[in-house]
């Protein structure tokens, strides 16, 4: 069986090229501006615009605040967050991705599922967030970057494990971690009941990737789309770590659409990336590039 995978160099080296081709289009090309934005998307959240790069989440409670997810690690976002709230700030990643777990080192301790506790240390490196910050940061200056000084006196963060039913206490409000493997092994969603809110990481963007070597294979990530959908009456909005916020319904999109992909029955197009070549779906709202030949798990 032929079964390529992309090597992890391959990878780390596409996914530093995403800086370079990013940096004309987030940072040189645009308005000048600060690195981040936030802006009010429900009731004591915020979500923060990393330079067009990726969304962040801050939530508060009464007493704790909960950063979700620390962007591609450019920009000072442990000063910035201090802007927008007074209270301890807990930070958790989603997934382990360089544009969601980048600024860790920004934070002491940081919350992930320890499935992704490997790549966030790889991408954690200094030599990795130095290269990408001799990318992102080349050109112009821009208000609220961090610089390679910051980088090289920075420490990694500890990392504590967080698993399915765990709960981030925020005095008066509560997440629930709802694990998710797909497009990570270790990816999680944050589900805000309470407030009929979910924060979805990777794993609900309207183009969602399940092709890269850390991906599980499709039929592990549909039943992840179906158990987030079984709690479909505890979330009115997503809110996806890439661009805005998504009605709940765009979870049965996606559903159908990775039905589809294993059932034969979608029309794939090819697909092209900085991240490698893989085969795509589209269905209704959703989305999703995907490796042929990692559609199923293996039989034991
Ligand atoms: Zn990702």
């Amino acid at each position: 069986m032929k079964k390529h995978h992309l090597g992890r160099f391959e990878v780390l080296f596409m996914i530093c090229l995403t800086f370079a081709l990013a940096g004309p289009v987030c940072g040189q090309d645009k308005a000048p501006g600060p690195w981040f934005k936030a802006t009010q998307v429900a009731d004591s959240v915020w979500v923060i615009d990393d330079h067009g790069n990726d969304n962040m989440y801050l939530v508060e409670g009464k007493t704790k605040a909960l950063l979700i997810d620390t962007g591609i690690g450019m920009g000072a976002l442990a000063k910035f967050v201090q802007t927008l709230t007074t209270l301890p700030v807990i930070v958790v990643n989603t997934h382990g991705h360089p544009d969601h777990a980048g600024g860790n080192y920004q934070f002491k301790t940081v919350a992930a599922h320890a499935a992704d506790f490997e790549m966030i240390k790889m991408f954690g490196g200094k030599d990795y967030l130095k290269n990408s910050a001799q990318r992102a940061l080349a050109g112009p200056s821009i208000p609220g970057t961090v610089t390679l000084a910051d980088i090289e006196a920075s420490q990694p963060s500890e990392l504590k494990a967080i698993k399915q039913g765990d709960v981030f206490d925020l005095g008066g409000r509560k997440l629930e971690v709802v694990e998710v493997p797909g497009h990570t092994k270790g990816s999680i969603c944050l589900l805000d009941a309470a407030n009929k809110l979910v924060f979805t990481g990777d794993n609900d963007n309207s183009l969602v990737w399940l092709f890269l070597k850390d991906c599980t294979p499709l039929d592990v990530y549909l039943q992840s789309l179906q158990k987030l959908q079984a709690r479909n009456a505890e979330y009115d909005k997503i809110l996806p770590g890439h661009g805005t916020p998504l009605p709940k319904e765009f979870v049965a999109d996606q559903i159908g659409c990775v039905r589809g992909i294993l059932d034969g029955s979608c029309t794939v197009e090819p697909y092209k990336s900085f991240a490698g070549n893989a085969s795509l779906c589209k269905y209704k709202s959703a989305a999703v590039a995907f490796d042929p030949a990692n559609l199923r798990s293996e039989k034991k």
